[in-house]
């Protein structure tokens, strides 16, 4: 059994697949070229949001808005610690604090009340100043906007919407990747609408925004490309790349509602035997990841081996928090900072989720975690 079967997908849509290949290799235009328009246009529909710019990967979709708004030394952007290296790498790359804030028991996205204290506590101490707020879509379900949105305007921040996992969600029919000024996704193969390779895109309804992000993604061009502006990075997504992403996507709506409907096997299933995902109320997730808390670390490596033993595999996301890691130690967090990530990362791992993934399959492995 497989984690994430990319396999069958591709099946589905191999000879449409190859054609796509074929038509960028007959055009050559390798960088740049028509289907990376064309993706961005069709993505910027299906989000519900005016502008879409494509990148090199979920990473540099983070980095590009923060690039665009300046932000640097002095700035305290806040954001969770439990989460990919990513959310708060790109923090730390341009010389800004992350300001870690605690994470929600039940649906492991921020806190919109601990976040609020945190914005106020740095106010308070006056020594850095609060710019950016990055929440982020985990294992696919939206952070709560209407709550992070009120606080965002109290104390006048953007707020940038890590949805690396999250295309596909919505809250009350509005999509994923057009909350806040600015979202950003990934296509790494295994995210929800992922490529053969690496890629990302950025959604905005700020047209200053957008034509900063244009810019910076080539260099910091400005009328052309040896005109340079400002200072950018080499953030393209090759034609590639978008060509495999147009295919994947004329299979994307109908996967979404295939890893719901696995989700809700794997709820009816496991209901009363571990702690399961909860969907609140008018949100849809699109299970970039399906999770369940065992009792504590030891329980969840006993199920971790005896599924392994079973040929089912199974990941940790994410065994360490972001404030315990190497990496922020200069940041000076202590264990105990942050008690809900800390303990959702000892009780918490993820079972296979693709939409492809066969009723029979669910079913043995709900009864090896219930057994
Ligand atoms: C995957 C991921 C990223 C980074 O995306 P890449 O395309 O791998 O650079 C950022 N944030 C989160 C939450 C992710 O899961």
């Amino acid at each position: 059994m497989q984690f994430i079967d990319l396999a069958k997908q591709q099946s589905l849509i191999k000879d449409a697949l190859d054609s796509r290949i074929q038509a960028v290799l007959a055009h050559g235009k390798y960088i740049m070229g028509p289907e990376i328009k064309e993706m961005e246009a069709q993505l910027a529909e299906y989000v519900g949001v005016k502008y879409c710019v494509s990148c090199s990967s979920g990473t540099d979709a983070l980095l590009m808005p923060l690039l665009a708004w300046g932000i640097g030394p002095g700035d305290a952007v806040f954001t969770t610690p439990f989460t990919f290296i990513a959310t708060a790498e790109v923090i730390q790359l341009l010389g800004a604090t992350s300001v870690f804030v605690d994470i929600d028991p039940l649906s492991y996205n921020i806190s919109p009340e601990l976040l609020d204290a945190a914005i106020g506590k740095v106010v308070e101490e006056g020594k850095l100043s609060p710019k950016v707020i990055i929440p982020v879509d985990l294992f696919g379900l939206p952070a709560d906007y209407a709550a992070i949105d009120l606080i965002a305007k109290k104390y006048d921040l953007k707020i940038l919407e890590d949805s690396a996992q999250g295309f596909g969600g919505e809250i009350n029919g509005k999509m994923a990747c057009s909350f806040g000024d600015v979202a950003s996704t990934s296509f790494f193969p295994a995210k929800p609408l992922g490529c053969y390779g690496d890629g990302g895109a950025i959604f905005t309804d700020d047209e200053e925004l957008y034509e900063k992000l244009v810019s910076i993604r080539v260099h910091g061009k400005g009328g052309d490309k040896y005109d340079n502006i400002r200072i950018g990075i080499n953030g393209r997504m090759d034609t590639l790349q978008a060509a495999i992403v147009l295919e994947k996507f004329t299979l994307f709506p109908e996967e979404v509602k295939l890893r719901n409907k696995v989700a809700e096997k794997y709820n009816s299933l496991l209901k009363g035997h571990v702690v399961i995902p909860k969907v609140p109320t008018g949100f849809t997730s699109v299970w970039a990841q399906y999770s369940i808390l065992a009792e504590d670390a030891e329980a969840r490596q006993a199920l971790q081996t005896k599924l392994k033993d079973s040929g089912i595999p199974t990941a940790v996301y994410y065994p360490k928090p972001l404030h315990q890691q190497t990496a922020f130690a200069h940041l000076n967090y202590q264990d105990g900072d942050f008690p809900v990530s800390e303990e959702i990362s000892q009780r918490i791992f993820s079972l296979p989720m693709h939409p492809y993934l066969e009723d029979a399959d669910i079913e043995k492995i709900c009864e090896l975690i219930n057994g």
